[in-house]
């Protein structure tokens, strides 16, 4: 019997599950951290705090063959752009790529949206916690323009831990918050605590995230209490430290979200 020829399906067409993208703008925070917007596509709808699979050409050469990484959304669900915010990993498949596209240049974006990192997953609580560590801070810059998310808390925290002070990102949107009209008037200003873990920087806390929780530097910080009653906490980041929060909100009562048993917290592991 002769030998059956090698067949090799083709990869699918991403224009099924994605749409294609232009970048309109890019922005450089420091030498591994960067923005990209792109275009948006109209029928596109998302709830701030969730994710999107993004695509680029593999440069296999085999045709239609793409690389797809999850990334939260940063911008509002009201922009007509969609933003992310990107670590450059040293040879990483996808962030590598992505750091030397240029404006014009093509994306896809999966028709379809992910996650539960959101505001309304909750019942209860008054006070909206946002602990995030590196680019774990992009689903909160969305969530943050939320109209919802000032009318149905009393009081929003944003903890922002970063390794040096020059990967802070985003400090002028979050700055801008606080006249943004379409967030209401008359309301508390984003209670912000600023960590650096690896600098000592005036008006910031420099210890990882669990440990302000255990030792109550964060709440200190915050000027606000972590109770079971009044605190919701989204947690956003690196595999480690949620670990480490989970155990730290554990130890102080706080259990977590799900919609069999209604909690306090709710994560999002980055890789
Ligand atoms: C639900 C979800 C949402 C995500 N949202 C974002 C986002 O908004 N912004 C973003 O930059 N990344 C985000 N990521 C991670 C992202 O999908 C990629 O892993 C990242 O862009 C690196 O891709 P890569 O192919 O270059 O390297 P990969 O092969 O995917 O990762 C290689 C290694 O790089 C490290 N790494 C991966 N992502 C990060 C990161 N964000 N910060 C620090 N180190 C990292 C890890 O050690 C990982 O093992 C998200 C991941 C998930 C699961």
């Amino acid at each position: 019997m002769r030998p059956m020829p090698e067949f090799r399906r083709p990869p699918p067409d991403p224009l099924e599950k994605a749409t294609a993208e232009r970048i309109l703008s890019i922005r450089r925070w420091s030498e591994k951290l960067f923005s990209v917007r792109v275009s948006r596509s109209p029928a596109f709808r998302f709830t701030p705090g969730q994710w999107v699979r993004l695509g680029m050409p593999s440069g296999s050469g085999l045709p239609g063959s793409v690389i797809w990484r999850p990334y939260s959304m940063v911008s509002a669900d009201y922009d007509e752009y969609l933003e992310f915010f990107s670590i450059l990993v040293p040879g990483g498949a996808f962030s590598s790529r992505l750091a030397a596209a240029d404006i014009g240049d093509m994306l896809y974006v999966e028709k379809l949206p992910y996650g539960y990192l959101t505001a309304a997953r909750f019942t209860g609580g008054r006070h909206l916690w946002l602990l995030g560590s590196g680019t774990g801070v992009a689903p909160y810059l969305s969530i943050l323009r939320d109209p919802d998310v000032w009318q149905r808390y009393d009081e929003r925290v944003l903890a922002y831990s970063v390794s040096q002070a020059r990967d802070l990102a985003y400090r002028d949107e979050l700055a801008a918050l606080a006249d943004d009209p379409l967030l209401g008037t008359d309301r508390p200003p984003l209670r912000f605590v600023a960590i650096v873990t690896r600098e000592t920087v005036p008006g910031t806390l420099q210890a990882r995230l669990p440990a302000l929780i255990a030792d109550g530097s964060l709440e200190q910080a915050a000027g606000l209490d972590l109770t079971p009653e009044d605190s919701r906490i989204l947690v956003c980041g690196n595999p480690q430290m949620l670990d480490d929060v989970r155990d730290a909100l554990l130890a102080r009562g706080l259990r977590p979200d799900r919609s069999a048993a209604p909690g306090h917290f709710a994560t999002e592991n980055y890789w």
